[in-house]
């Protein structure tokens, strides 16, 4: 273990250099060329991987141990933000309207690093380990939905794990749990139909202005007094969008929103609940609507088994001074999509300081990393590897 350790220290400058080298180089998701082919060309370097392209912008590397144990799958995202970086640092992104301000730049770096050391010491690796690379993390359906269904990624795959960098946890924690860790993130999209006219004679119009703030009102009411209260549910108006000026009553308003749960039978419930607010309100004041409720990621739900493992790992390499368990999250993630295939589980390794002003959450545009979590998640992604690969008694 104390090997291990050093030879992390020791991978510190290498692993800072290809974090910058992304984060200056940022590119959205389905758009990861050039993320790509770095990628692939730092691979290369390294003995042993078998590198492939799974799909156009994400890569493989695939390492066979030299002992006998199970297939493992690492999985970092690749994809940046489509948004304007306000950092002044000098490697702050060099490409207008692209940001790696979610963290998977880190993430790259960290499965480029445990790609390294493990195929530095591949005759003492168990099994097989497959590190993917997945583009396109931040748009639905997803990248990670693509390389399930169709490229044969999972194909023997025994279990699957991978990690998100946090910047509201301290540097170098890690937390992870069993059972449900994510939630599902679905979107709604509403368009209130009224009829428009002068701003002066509200009386001869159906106002879509008036009947939307109703509608986003009374929609609170699904999560306040339609379901348990410790049942998770969040549900979001993020846009509103109507009118050209200030003496005109417009035709239409269009809502759009984000709907959060963990619970399968809830999610199921949610558009139900949601389209009876609005036809109810709509109806009420004489409007008329159209909805539409879009899935998107499943809830990430940890496997209990490896959720343990990951725990015991954790209190070996970091400690229990940095270790906590973790608190389910509203938040989504498409990892979701290889835990309908294997079992597995996501954790989370902290990223923030005041020392590298990383605090600032994710999708900020002043986002950062304390770059010494870079090492940790080296630490405990190599060391989850090992330990997962082992054959199993
Ligand atoms: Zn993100
Ligand atoms: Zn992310």
């Amino acid at each position: 273990m104390t090997q291990t350790v050093d030879r992390v220290t020791a991978l510190r400058d290498q692993l800072v250099a290809w974090r910058r080298h992304l984060h200056m180089n940022p590119e959205v998701g389905f758009h990861e060329h050039e993320t790509a082919a770095y990628i692939e060309a730092e691979l290369r370097k390294m003995p042993g991987l078998t590198v492939s392209r799974p799909t156009e912008t994400s890569v493989l590397a695939v390492l066979k141990g030299g002992k006998p144990g199970r297939t493992v799958l690492l999985r970092a995202d690749i994809d940046a933000l489509p948004m304007e970086e306000e950092n002044t640092f000098e490697f702050r992104s060099q490409k207008s309207g692209a940001m790696h301000a979610c963290g998977h730049d880190g993430h790259t770096a960290i499965l480029l690093g445990v790609a390294k050391l493990l195929s530095e010491q591949a005759a003492e690796v168990p099994g097989e380990v497959r590190m993917i690379f997945q583009h396109a993390e931040e748009i639905g359906p997803g990248g990670a939905e693509e390389l399930v269904m169709e490229t044969g990624l999972m194909d023997g795959v025994d279990v699957v794990t991978g990690l998100h960098l946090n910047s509201q946890l301290p540097v170098g924690q890690v937390v992870v749990k069993p059972g449900a860790f994510m939630a599902a993130p679905d979107t709604i999209h509403i368009t209130i139909q009224g009829k428009g006219g002068h701003g002066a004679h509200p009386e001869q119009t159906v106002d879509p202005i008036a009947v939307g703030a109703q509608v986003i009102t009374n929609l609170q009411h699904v999560v306040s007094r339609h379901v348990a209260a410790l049942d998770a549910l969040v549900v979001s108006i993020t846009y509103f969008q109507s009118g050209t000026t200030h003496n005109v009553i417009p035709d239409t308003a269009t809502l759009m929103g984000t709907v959060r749960t963990f619970d399968p039978e809830l999610r199921q419930r949610a558009p139900g609940l949601i389209e009876r607010v609005v036809k109810g309100i709509t109806a009420a004041h004489g409007a008329n609507y159209d909805f539409k409720y879009e899935f998107g990621y499943r809830p990430v739900i940890n496997t209990d088994w490896v959720a343990a493992q990951l725990k015991e790992i954790a209190l070996e390499t970091v400690g229990p001074e940095h270790y906590e368990d973790a608190k389910p999250t509203m938040g989504g993630e498409d990892f979701s999509a290889y835990l309908e295939k294997a079992p597995g589980a996501y954790f989370n390794v902290g990223s923030g300081s005041d020392e590298a002003d990383s605090r600032w959450p994710h999708h900020h545009p002043r986002f950062t990393l304390d770059e010494a979590s870079l090492e940790t998640g080296v630490r405990m992604l190599s060391a989850a590897a090992l330990r997962l690969a082992q054959p199993q008694e």
